[in-house]
């Protein structure tokens, strides 16, 4: 565990009701207590969360920080620690709420509370087919990231099991610190589904350029203890180090059965990210209706945390203040970049998949325009393409086609300020 510096002038700690409580301190709960705190919310405000690190950067753990050129500390978000005025409780996790008596249970204590921010993003599936004692490592926390760095210092062979983006980030960071690497996925390519297949043959040659071998379209048929790999294809791996990449579980299953809708494993809510009148939630655990989109996004990405989190806080101190009518809507376009390697994607998208892809070659990169079924827009993928992505983000915003994106339209400023975004 690392410790970063404590939050001072914290409330005195073990108050039994707060203000504002907030489930999870990942971008979205650190984000909302900013933002509510700014707008005036009242204290006391305590975050609780199963965390045993204060708050920290997630992204560079996959990268920088297991390609060894890092040290395996945690790094504050956004370079700053907790305001003042929030109680951090850590190693605390929720296992109950009751929204009927406002009070949540954790170990022991329970707390009573004003206002709920459920921030508790998600947590990475074990490897089903495993035995129990086998060694395979998970990449979330900052607590798994130094146990797999430790393993790696000493390791000459890993295999990373799933192609999503945290199995790609992490395959690579494995090879640059000259280990023997195979990635295996059930996937024909990596992030093929997610893609499209000109990306997926770009990130294959990445990783291959690394010496990364990919094992595709195979599926994981056991891990025997300490780390025996076989795979359906009748090949088995005995590296020095495993890790499973292979998909999260949302955290809303802590508000099942509560007056809040859970729908896989995430909270149901509104454009305002209000789930049921007093509790908001934001990040990886919400399932919340998106206002340009104009329907729900699950999004799983790190800035989007940051902005939902900064409006589940904003609306909370609004409402906490009687501010009936100065709720913020969330309509920002979900987005990430992902590193493998030296290679930053950027990737803007609403997120619910695509049905045609438009390939645009760039000077020492490229542009995907994913549209749907009537060639709307909606996604792109740029790598070293800078004006294609931002001019990008606006045409998202504008509803623009694939026809007008790759053509290199820019969007009809339509008076609110969406054509300007381009510019
Ligand atoms: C290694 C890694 C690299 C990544 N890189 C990128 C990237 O480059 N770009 C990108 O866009 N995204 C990236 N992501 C994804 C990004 O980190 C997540 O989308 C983001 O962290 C979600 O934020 P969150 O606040 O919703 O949840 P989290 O960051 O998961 O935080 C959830 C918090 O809730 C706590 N918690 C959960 N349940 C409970 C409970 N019952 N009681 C108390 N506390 C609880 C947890 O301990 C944690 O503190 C990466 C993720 C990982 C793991």
């Amino acid at each position: 565990m690392s410790e970063l510096p404590d939050t001072p002038n914290a409330p005195a700690a073990g108050t039994d009701h707060a203000a504002l409580a907030v489930i999870g301190s990942g971008p979205a709960g650190v984000s909302a207590v900013r933002a509510y705190l700014d707008a005036g919310g009242p204290g006391p405000v305590v975050m609780l969360t199963s965390d045993s690190d204060l708050p920290y950067e997630r992204p560079p753990l996959s990268k920088e920080v297991l390609a060894g050129h890092a040290p395996a500390e945690g790094q504050p978000i956004q370079g700053k620690g907790l305001p003042d005025g929030v109680e951090l409780r850590r190693d605390t996790t929720v296992t109950d709420v009751d929204l009927q008596a406002h009070t949540l249970q954790a170990g022991g204590d329970r707390l009573g509370f004003d206002r709920l921010i459920v921030a508790a993003g998600a947590s990475p599936h074990p490897l089903p087919t495993a035995e129990p004692d086998a060694e395979i490592h998970l990449l979330r926390s900052l607590d798994h990231a130094q146990r797999l760095v430790t393993s790696a210092q000493h390791a000459r062979s890993a295999v990373v099991i799933g192609s999503g983006f945290i199995g790609c980030e992490a395959a690579a960071s494995l090879a640059r610190r000259g280990i023997q690497t195979t990635l295996v996925s059930t996937e024909e390519a990596p992030q093929l589904k997610r893609l499209g297949r000109q990306a997926a043959e770009k990130i294959t040659q990445w990783l291959v350029g690394l010496g990364v071998e990919v094992r595709t379209g195979v599926r994981v048929s056991g891990v025997q203890a300490p780390r025996t790999v076989h795979l359906d294809d009748g090949i088995t791996l005995s590296p020095d180090l495993v890790l499973a990449a292979v998909g999260v579980t949302p955290g809303g299953g802590l508000l099942e059965g509560t007056e809040v809708m859970v729908h896989e494993g995430r909270v149901v809510a509104d454009e305002f990210l209000l789930a049921v009148p007093g509790v908001w939630v934001a990040g990886d655990t919400a399932r919340a209706h998106h206002g340009l989109a104009g329907r729900p996004l699950p999004v799983e990405h790190w800035g989007d945390a940051l902005a939902m989190g900064e409006i589940a806080g904003f609306n909370a101190a609004q409402d906490a203040q009687g501010h009936d009518d100065g709720a913020r809507a969330w309509e920002t376009i979900p987005g990430f970049w992902s590193t493998i390697g030296e290679h930053t994607i950027k990737h803007s998208a609403w997120g619910d998949g695509f049905e045609s892809v438009e390939w645009v070659e760039r000077t020492g990169g490229f542009t995907a325009w994913y549209g749907d079924a009537e060639g709307r827009l909606v996604g792109m993928l740029t790598y070293n393409a800078d004006d294609d992505y931002e001019r990008g983000q606006a045409l998202l915003e504008a509803g623009a086609t694939v026809t007008e994106a790759a053509a290199g339209d820019r969007p009809e400023s339509d008076g609110d300020g969406a054509g300007e975004a381009a510019e």
